[in-house]
């Protein structure tokens, strides 16, 4: 019975003190993903279950180990969404963008659901931020992509973080590397788990990114991806490189990176961090230039990456990076006495059209109390209110930082505020 009074497993209650640096990543995302031409795209929380298990593939773990799927009333399979790009795609499809020009960009931040062992930076309600540029083939694109997720990182105040980079060829020069890998594993089938056995014939490259021990010890020597790919996927990859130093984008090449989804096609990368223990990806992405067809759209090349936030605030955190302070109340208006109370509520409707957060008294306390809870919130200017400033139309102002007042009209409040913030900037601006 306890448990109903608890959130479910893997699931984290963002709590009004910790709200704001929400929203200051959020925007600040969505603000520089706009430098880029990046505008923000809504889409459903769950999808017909089709759109992920066909395009994210039947064989990653995404698709057969870890979503939230259900029949819903009208007996349809419907799953919550695991990640964003199959669904944005499908938006994308089902609209038309690219019909207008291109390429599209559209960035998006929400939840996203896995059922998968909660652990540190791994959770079962999670949010990302990503970006989808559809209908550039240019490694410039890849390029201008991984400088965005660069850029992101530092402007949020990230300090230390490492790009990695691959690329996983076409279905080209895949099919010679699937059967290098086939030869690999078939010799150490008896070895792999039940999952990778399946993969082995159907995909064999998610055995690379399987997360039982065993699979991933025998997977550390199979063959790699990169000695594979056809000249148009090297020459590809040569110059996103070039454009990267051009750009003085440092990077390593991990061959190694294969991601963990099914439609990634050429370039792929991740942002890793080494603050933040085993679950250090903060960022991963890269090309899918075979997605949009695949959902029935018009052929299109795109790529795109998705950040996960939870993890992003843990490296801000361990960084001990600074983020800007919520913004305090402006002022609390103590009233005593009905006629008081009455006037207080006036004023403070008048302050906020202001632009001013005015509170005051709407629990019925006396004055001590009052003035206690006005330093408990950290309001920046109190005012007493009862019969004696009623009748002069006059209060004193109390700046609580200093605890200097002054003497004011009840109508020139907001100016006052005005002109003790700006007296204020001045001093700290030297001014
Ligand atoms: P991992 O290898 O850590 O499982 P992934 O390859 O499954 O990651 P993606 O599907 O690429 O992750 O998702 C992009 C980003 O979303 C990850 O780099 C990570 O920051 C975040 N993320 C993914 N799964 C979770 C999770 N369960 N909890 C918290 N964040 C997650
Ligand atoms: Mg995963």
């Amino acid at each position: 019975m306890a448990e109903i009074n608890k959130a479910p497993r893997g699931t984290n209650d963002l709590l009004p003190e910790d709200s704001y640096k929400w929203q200051f990543v959020e925007q600040k995302l969505i603000e520089t993903a706009g430098l880029y031409g990046f505008r923000e795209i809504r889409t459903p929380v769950f999808e017909h279950t089709e759109v992920f298990t066909k395009n994210v593939g039947d064989t990653t773990d995404v698709v057969q180990k870890e979503m939230y799927t259900f029949t819903d009333k009208g007996d349809r399979s419907i799953t919550l969404r695991p990640e964003f790009t199959a669904g944005v795609i499908r938006s994308v499809v089902e609209h038309s963008l690219t019909a207008a020009a291109l390429p599209v960009k559209v960035c998006y931040c929400g939840g996203c659901y896995r059922y998968e062992k909660p652990q540190a930076g791994r959770l079962r309600e999670f949010h990302q931020f990503g970006v989808e540029c559809i209908g550039a083939a240019s490694p410039a694109a890849d390029a201008e992509v991984i400088a965005l997720g660069s850029q992101l990182l530092r402007d949020i105040g990230v300090k230390k973080i490492s790009l990695e980079i691959n690329s996983i060829g076409c279905p080209t020069c895949r099919a010679e590397y699937h059967k290098a890998l086939k030869a690999y594993f078939e010799e150490k089938k008896d070895r792999l788990c039940g999952t990778c056995n399946e993969r082995l014939e159907r995909n064999p490259m998610r055995i690379l990114d399987c997360k039982s021990p065993v699979c991933s010890e025998i997977a550390k020597d199979a063959p790699v991806v990169i000695d594979f790919l056809c000249e148009e996927c090297a020459d590809h990859f040569s110059k996103v490189k070039a454009h990267l130093d051009g750009m003085g984008i440092s990077y390593k090449v991990n061959p190694r990176i294969v991601r963990g989804l099914d439609y990634y096609t050429r370039t792929v990368f991740e942002f890793v961090s080494g603050d933040i223990g085993a679950q250090a990806t903060v960022c991963g992405g890269g090309r899918y230039d075979g997605l949009l067809e695949q959902m029935g759209g018009q052929a299109q090349p795109a790529l795109g990456f998705a950040m996960g936030i939870e993890r992003l605030l843990m490296v801000l955190e361990s960084q001990q990076a600074e983020l800007p302070e919520p913004r305090p109340c402006d002022i609390y208006i103590a009233p005593m006495g009905d006629a008081a109370t009455l006037k207080a509520g006036v004023l403070c409707a008048a302050l906020r059209d202001e632009g001013f957060e005015a509170l005051t008294d709407i629990v019925g306390r006396g004055l001590k109390a009052q003035m206690r809870y006005a330093n408990k919130i950290g309001a920046r200017f109190t005012l007493v209110l009862g019969d004696n400033e009623l009748e002069s139309g006059k209060a004193r102002l109390k700046c609580m930082e200093n605890g200097e007042e002054q003497e004011i009209a009840l109508d020139a409040i907001a100016d006052a505020i005005y002109e003790a913030t700006f007296t204020k900037m001045a001093e700290e601006f030297g001014m």
